[in-house]
Order: C-alpha cells, then structure tokens, then sequence
C-alpha cells in the first residue's frame, strides 16, 4: 500500500481489513467474524481491537479517528455514499483503495457490486446490475505466475484507484450501467494484457522481490504483535477498555455500556453480543444476515 500519509500518534482504523490488516491500524472493523465466503476463505485476524459492525452503519462516535483505511471494501458495499458519509463522519481523512473497473473486467468478482471509475477526485460508481461470475482463468494465472503478478504490479496505477480525502468524499452513484464507457473499458482491458510480455530474467528477479517484501512484512508485523499480546496477557480486557470510549450503539448512537454477557444501550434496551472480546454492533437488520 502506497502513499499512506498518517502520522506517528494518529489513531487509526481500518474498515474491512480481514484477514491482512496493515501493521498501522490500530482499530479494525469487518462486517464478518466467522462467514468467510467473502474473504476468499480466509480467516479473520483479530490481533487488535476488531469491531464487527457495518461499514454503512458505524459504531463510532464522530470525529474518533485520525485517519482511515478502506482497502478493497467498498466495491462490496450496497450503497456506497452512505458508506462514505460514515467515514467522513467517524474519520479525518483517509485512503480508499478499490478495484478500477479495468481491473473489474479482467478478474470479474462475484461479490462486487459495482464498476467504478475516478475522475477528478471523485469516485463514480455504476451499479453491475447482475452478479458477475468469478473469472477464474486470471485468478489462477495470479496465484500461480510469478510474470503476471509483475505485470499487474507494474499497471497498479490503472489497476486499482487510489483516493485520498480529507474531511469529504467526493462521489456519483448511477444506478445504471453505461454502455460506452463500459464498451471502452473493455477495449482498454484488451489493451492492456496486450502489453503483457514475458521475460524470464525479469520475473525471476520480481520473485526474488516479493520474498523479500514478505518477510520485511512478517517481521514487522511479528514486532507488533509481540508487545501488544503481552499488553493483552497483562490486562486481557485492554482492547475493550479502548474501544469502549469510543463504540457507540448502531442504533442510536449512543454510548454503550459493558455488561456481563456483552455490550448494552441503555435507550435502546438491546444488548450486543461480545465474542472473545469482540463487540458485534450490528443493527437489526445486519444481525439477521448473520456475521
Ligand atoms: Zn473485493
Ligand atoms: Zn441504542
């Protein structure tokens, strides 16, 4: 992740980190604990404090974070300006990372909602409509070839976007596709892979990278881990003695109280699970879909 521009005493969220939070952040919030089909099947990492709650709905008071990252999580999100509403609500400024729709052509996700594009700042999202298959051939060719992985490295910057924001987000949703820009979207992903070469040498020498990147990341995560398991051993309840001054009821966003059993609103009279130190602040609604 590039050009991630906190600084040392920001408090941090990510929302939808999964199961690959950025060593930075210090608050995570994913819509699901143990559903994994939208991870890809990858399990939840929970080795900070880690609300499940929804992105559309969430439990913090205004104002609580510094900065926040959303990193390939907001393509998933039913509707995206009251996702955005809410992180300029809870947050400062931010980064959100999503797929380009060029990106979206090639690999297809099943779970992502809409195709979306930049221009000036602002985030433009045309809704899919139908449920895209999963185009497993690039998927595979991803997992499995050191060369391609290097070319989608090397076209990040047409691949992905990348909008920084301060105080507002800028976004249009259309609820319908467009047809040329979607017939031009599909001729610049033609284009695009038909850039793609391969060179032996060159990939070698990207392997090579790419271990290394992964261990510097290992090591750096593993330093942080240590010291905040032993905080955790010391006072096990230490992520909720944070959190609780800052979550808020998805109801009616008020303060929470720490009971027993888990977490409760006093003006709603409704209590909230609490799994392993894990509040679930999901409203109604959210709670029947399951987390
Ligand atoms: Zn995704
Ligand atoms: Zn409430």
């Amino acid at each position: 992740m590039k050009n991630l521009d906190f600084k040392p005493n920001d408090l941090v969220l990510e929302i939808g980190s999964g199961h690959n939070p950025h060593p930075r952040s210090n608050i995570l919030v994913d819509r699901y604990l143990t559903k994994v089909d939208e991870r890809s099947g990858f399990k939840i990492k929970n080795d900070r404090p880690l609300v499940i709650a929804s992105g559309e709905k969430l439990p913090f008071l205004d104002n609580s974070f510094d900065y926040i990252i959303a990193n390939q999580v907001i393509e998933h999100v039913e509707n995206p300006r009251l996702f955005c509403q809410e992180l300029s609500r809870v947050g400062k400024r931010g980064l959100i990372i999503c797929p380009h729709a060029v990106r979206e052509e090639i690999f297809g996700w099943q779970h992502h909602l809409w195709w979306i594009f930049s221009e000036k700042n602002t985030l433009n999202f045309y809704s899919k409509l139908t449920k895209d298959k999963k185009r497993s051939f690039f998927h595979k060719l991803y997992q499995n070839k050191t060369f391609f992985r290097q070319f989608c490295n090397r076209q990040e910057n047409k691949l992905n976007i990348y909008l920084h924001w301060k105080k507002k987000i800028k976004i249009k949703v259309h609820l319908a596709p467009d047809k040329t820009l979607m017939k031009k979207v599909r001729k610049e992903a033609s284009l695009l892979l038909d850039k793609m070469n391969y060179s032996s040498i060159n990939s070698f020498a990207f392997y090579f990278k790419e271990i290394l990147i992964r261990l510097a990341l290992k090591a750096r995560k593993t330093g942080k881990s240590i010291s905040w398991i032993i905080k955790k051993a010391f006072n096990p309840n230490i992520s909720l003695d944070l959190l609780i001054k800052i979550i808020v009821c998805p109801n009616c966003r008020k303060k929470l109280r720490l009971s027993s059993k888990g977490v409760f609103c006093q003006s709603c009279n409704i209590k909230y699970p609490l799994i392993d130190n894990v509040p679930i602040l999901l409203d109604k609604e959210e709670m029947k879909k399951g987390y």
